[in-house]
């Protein structure tokens, strides 16, 4: 068999690995509560806070989908015309350097691209309250995002590049490996890494909300290391809480927001709903998940570079040269579109049964539908999003589903 009937082969085997692994770690059949459920919950809302959040969704539309269509348009343009291979041409030095400096040049032009955008959407985000930034804290956050990417960036390409100047013919091989492994290394490393970079934790006062958390955790068989409080309230009126680390390094971390404005019931409900994404394992599932999709893409990446059409488009000789920089890019961008429905309508089955896990673990329905109210009109979302939309971003149930669930949680008691 050829290289490429390898690669064709293992990229069937690692699609049909995929399609068992969603098929058997995803929980399925969990219809949504009855729309009248919604509907009614819908109706308890206050309607001046729900209008001003389908006002705000409205404005954001205009922001995020033309964003969205430009970042494309630039990464197409990057990919499939000569000008990717062009800027990164104009880095001088060794492979190591062009790769480094072409790869940084080719990803700022497509950040600067869609930067007004940003920056439109921050200035939106403070006229309705959402935001506590000023424009220098906005743009701390904006180069520490850039910083994150560009290092992982770095790591993605060096690694890629260094694998297919040294094994020109079976880099693909290694490199399903590599990227499956680098999936698995970042859902451990991120939280510990990543996070201090934007948040400052401090573990939660002794009282009675700290005794009923740890509680909460060790009834749940999920024991926790500690409850931290990040300081959220520097950037965001948004309630939040996660849970994070795993095994030993566990914590409960509570947005300081979320202690502000909630009581005590509802910063429960919240906890226990993270709970139950450490108690099912959801950290794993999505790590599985993501390493077998990385895999996938890095053979789908070695199949596509022998299409000389699109080779020729970029104005490069092979996917594995330097230059073709942009074109990584382009089929990243255009992978991640496509992935992105699908990826959302797994996560909404797994936060749906996270919630069915925090209405069995508090017992208090009536708290956690106040709770999923509070965070959808806090966070200025739309309770109850057009169709289309949900289907195709929404990583959560809508708020209005999660309220009905509680409710027919509560009749099925
Ligand atoms: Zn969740």
């Amino acid at each position: 068999m050829t290289v490429r009937g390898w690669a064709w082969l293992t990229l069937i085997v690692l699609c049909a690995a995929l399609a068992v692994a969603v098929a058997v770690l995803v929980p399925w059949h969990r219809p949504p509560a009855p729309r009248a459920d919604q509907l009614a919950a819908l109706a308890e809302l206050p309607a001046d806070r729900v209008a001003q959040a389908r006002e705000l969704r409205g404005e954001l539309r205009w922001i995020t989908y033309p964003a969205m269509l430009i970042g494309l348009a630039a990464a197409l343009v990057l990919g499939l015309t000569p000008l990717g291979s062009w800027l990164v041409g104009l880095v001088p030095g060794p492979w190591i350097a062009k790769v480094l400096g072409g790869g940084l040049l080719v990803l700022l032009v497509a950040d600067l691209i869609t930067l007004p955008f940003a920056a439109w959407r921050h200035t939106v985000a403070v006229r309705y309250g959402l935001s506590t930034q000023g424009w220098g804290g906005w743009a701390v956050d904006l180069l520490k995002g850039y910083a994150v990417a560009a290092v992982l960036g770095a790591v993605a390409l060096l690694g890629f590049y260094t694998l297919t100047r040294f094994l020109p013919n079976w880099w693909w091989a290694v490199g399903a490996v590599g990227a499956a492994a680098l999936v698995v290394l970042l859902s451990f490393v991120f939280p510990v890494l990543v996070e201090p970079v934007f948040n400052k934790f401090t573990p939660m006062a002794d009282g009675p909300l700290r005794t009923e958390l740890m509680d909460l955790a060790r009834r749940d068989g999920v024991p926790v290391r500690d409850v931290l409080v990040a300081d959220a309230s520097r950037r965001t009126t948004a309630l939040n809480a996660y849970v994070s680390g795993i095994g030993p390094t566990r914590r409960i971390v509570v947005y300081d927001t979320l202690l502000r404005e909630a009581p005590q019931s509802e910063v429960v409900a919240v906890a226990a709903h993270e709970l139950g994404h450490a108690e099912r394992g959801d950290v794993v599932i999505g790590t599985v998940i993501g390493a077998l999709g990385a895999a996938t893409f890095v053979v789908g990446l070695y199949l596509l570079g022998a299409w000389s059409w699109l080779l020729h488009r970029a104005g490069v000789e092979s996917i594995a040269e330097p230059r073709a920089v942009g074109l990584l890019l382009a089929i990243a961008t255009v992978g991640g579109l496509l992935a992105g429905p699908a990826q959302a309508y797994v996560s909404r089955l797994i936060e749906a049964r996270a919630d069915e896990h925090a209405l069995e673990l508090t017992g208090d329905p009536a708290g956690f539908e106040q709770m999923q109210g509070r965070l959808s009109l806090v966070n200025l979302g739309d309770p109850d999003p057009p169709a289309w939309e949900q289907a195709l971003f929404g990583s959560h149930p809508t708020a209005v589903e999660r309220m009905a669930a509680a409710r027919a949680f509560a009749r099925g008691r």
